[in-house]
């Protein structure tokens, strides 16, 4: 039922509802009690009715917050349980406004409220438009209701260097879909301000940022929130249409409504209960959001079968953040008698995250659910998806949000973007790190010296099995673009003088003679002996080289190739940087003019003295002419300027 239902309706069911709410006392006498079940089957079972917080398997209770019905369902059942006085206390103490605090959630200031995290991201795209986008991508269900609560947009903040095209490697992430899950709004919008802020100044997010995307809805159950951050124990959206009479219990929660597997078990049939579902697959606005947004930025790269697997070479990482429980969740999360098919490679990433935050990784260690964002991201789309479970409460103080879950998270987080080109491949190879030259600016003259340490073993599971660990094979560097982008590759070497263990030192020489002047990124991989490459590690290389004039290049000729591409070849003129190759429809053209074209910067220490002009020749109205002028590192340019020659065009096939 709707809100447009007949007022005089309205009224009956309101006081109908109002009785059935005074019958249960204040706030229903709502408790955080233990249950102690027997089996995962009496687990699995219950935690599809109960709001459970935590699970504690090797004790065999766990942590849920239940009124009376759910107390009388426990009693029929003969489960033991009791009330957790502390937890009971914490979750209906008030949150009022600590002194002196103008901003954050009530006694919380560590957290944005959802205003404050759309303003504060809607400025960052503001004053970065270059890196940052910020867009409305949906509606909270409020919204959607006429003459309901104004309700909010679904926002979406997207970060990368729009200057540089694509297409490129996607991490998309989610947080506070349930809503009084502090901690995960704010770890999300801290990401993506340090991918902001640090841009040009720390080397690996300088390149991530100029070559992959990050994809951000930071509050993606804002109506929910608001309850939330006015100190409720509230976890779904506010839907309230679905037959459940008590205010305090309404709402769909968004974990349980996604399309894929929705209502496969691990779920509420009972609108009232925490885990419900939804009258229908994704009938929830922000659900739709979510999904949408999901199958716009990525490919669909897994068949329909539970058992078809993504590609090795599938791109993409999904991280929804919920708070708490200190684990790494990896699907399937709707069975645990099946695994995804791509479970290895999904437990080795997930094993990466948990070597940075120290969490327990596991896909089956929790409790089956069904609809929810992880498995509709990897079993929709075949993206390499997770769950986090930030921390140790809901309401987590600010101090163990700052001090913890910021400085274990934020490395995971930035290994989920490195990973998004390869996630089912790099997490098997070695990681980078303790990257470092001899020195970080050089005049070009002497050779700099690269040292880093690469180690196959960066996994922790938090004891749910161990991850394979091999020698190191090979390690090398690339200047100024990884390797997959056609740089260059140059070898690195054991300093021990042999490859022969998971961890090695590995070291090298960059000749920095032919390097502009300018700052370059120099990028290191390694590869154990499996074969598998890790993510590269990248640090700056400043080159400060004093200017000596710049020579021209010498023996310019020109060459028809194919019949159809213009080849123009020249001599090393020396004490030369880069070459830049021109060309107009006039014949004395001069570079910079306005019908001039700069076609093609050529750097010396490329050692390539040649560029070939693709489909020029054959064309009637393709009388082209070509200067080609040389700088130094400086950028000043050669007095002379090779041109090609005015009577060898216009070029004719065969001519
Ligand atoms: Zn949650």
């Amino acid at each position: 039922m709707r809100r447009f239902l007949l007022p005089a309706l309205v009224i009956v069911l309101v006081l109908v509802f109002a009785i059935r709410v005074s019958a249960q006392g204040p706030d229903d006498d709502v408790q955080v009690v233990r249950v102690y079940f027997d089996n995962l089957a009496q687990l699995n079972e219950l935690a599809a009715l109960l709001d459970v917080w935590e699970v504690d398997r090797s004790q065999g209770f766990f942590v849920a917050m239940v009124g009376p019905r759910q107390r009388d369902m426990l009693v029929s059942r003969s489960l033991r349980f009791e009330k957790d006085e502390t937890l009971t206390q914490q979750m209906n103490a008030p949150h009022l406004m600590l002194p002196g605090q103008t901003s954050g959630i009530p006694g919380y200031p560590c957290y944005r409220t959802v205003e404050e995290t759309y303003d504060t991201l809607a400025a960052l795209a503001t004053d970065h438009p270059d890196l940052a986008t910020w867009s409305d991508v949906g509606d909270s269900w409020e919204k959607t209701i006429p003459g309901g609560e104004d309700g909010y947009d679904i926002n979406a903040l997207v970060i990368t260097n729009r200057n540089i095209p694509g297409p490129k490697p996607k991490f998309f992430m989610i947080a506070a879909i349930h809503a009084r899950e502090y901690t995960t709004a704010e770890l999300a919008s801290r990401f993506a301000e340090k991918l902001i802020n640090d841009y040009g100044i720390d080397p690996d997010v300088t390149w991530l940022v100029d070559n992959y995307e990050f994809h951000l809805i930071p509050q993606a159950n804002p109506d929910g929130r608001k309850l939330a951050e006015a100190g409720k124990s509230w976890r779904k959206n506010t839907d309230n249409d679905d037959g459940c009479p008590n205010s305090n219990y309404w709402g769909t929660d968004l974990n349980r409504n996604s399309s894929f597997k929705w209502n496969e078990g691990g779920s509420s049939d009972f609108a009232c209960d925490e885990t419900y579902h939804g009258p229908s697959a994704a009938s929830e606005p922000e659900v739709q959001a979510i999904e949408n947004y999901a199958r716009s930025i990525f490919p669909d790269q897994r068949g329909a079968d539970d058992f078809d697997a993504a590609p090795d070479d599938a791109q993409g990482v999904f991280v929804t953040l919920h708070s708490y429980s200190q684990l790494v969740l990896f699907p399937w999360e709707w069975t645990d008698t099946q695994d995804a098919p791509n479970k290895a490679g999904l437990q080795t990433l997930g094993r990466k995250f948990g070597y940075f935050n120290q969490y327990e990784v596991c896909s089956d260690c929790l409790y089956n659910a069904s609809g929810v964002t992880d498995d509709f991201t990897y079993g929709e789309l075949g993206v390499a998806s997770y769950t986090f479970e930030l921390g140790t409460e809901f309401f987590q103080d600010c101090s163990y949000f700052e001090n913890t879950i910021i400085p274990k998270n934020m490395p995971a987080l930035m290994y989920a973007l490195k990973a998004a080109r390869r996630p089912y491949q790099n997490p098997s190879g070695p990681d980078v790190f303790d990257l470092s030259l001899s020195t970080a600016t050089s005049d070009g003259s002497s050779p700099v010296t690269i040292t880093a340490t690469v180690d196959d073993s960066r996994y922790h599971s938090g004891g749910h099995g161990d991850e394979p660990v091999q020698n190191i094979q090979s390690a090398r560097y690339t200047i100024d673009a990884p390797s997959w982008q056609g740089a260059v590759v140059h070898a690195l070497t054991a300093a021990d003088g042999s490859f022969d263990a998971s961890s090695e030192n590995v070291t090298g020489t960059i000749d920095s003679s032919g390097l502009s002047n300018g700052r370059h990124l120099i990028f290191v991989e390694a590869q154990d002996a499996d074969d598998n490459w890790g993510v590269p590690t990248a640090i700056f290389l400043e080159i400060n080289a004093p200017c000596t004039t710049a020579q021209s290049p010498t023996s310019m000729t020109e060459t028809i190739v194919n019949q159809v591409d213009m080849r123009l070849a020249w001599a090393h003129g020396g004490a030369t940087a880069y070459y830049e190759v021109w060309r107009s429809t006039h014949p004395y053209f001069q570079p910079g003019d306005s019908s001039a074209e700069l076609r093609k910067t050529l750097q010396v220490a490329d050692g390539v003295f040649e560029y070939v002009d693709s489909g020029v020749v054959g064309d009637p109205s393709s009388q082209y002419f070509y200067v080609l002028r040389s700088a130094n590192a400086c950028g000043e340019f050669a007095t002379t300027q090779p041109r090609s020659g005015e009577f060898d065009f216009p070029l004719m096939p065969g001519g």
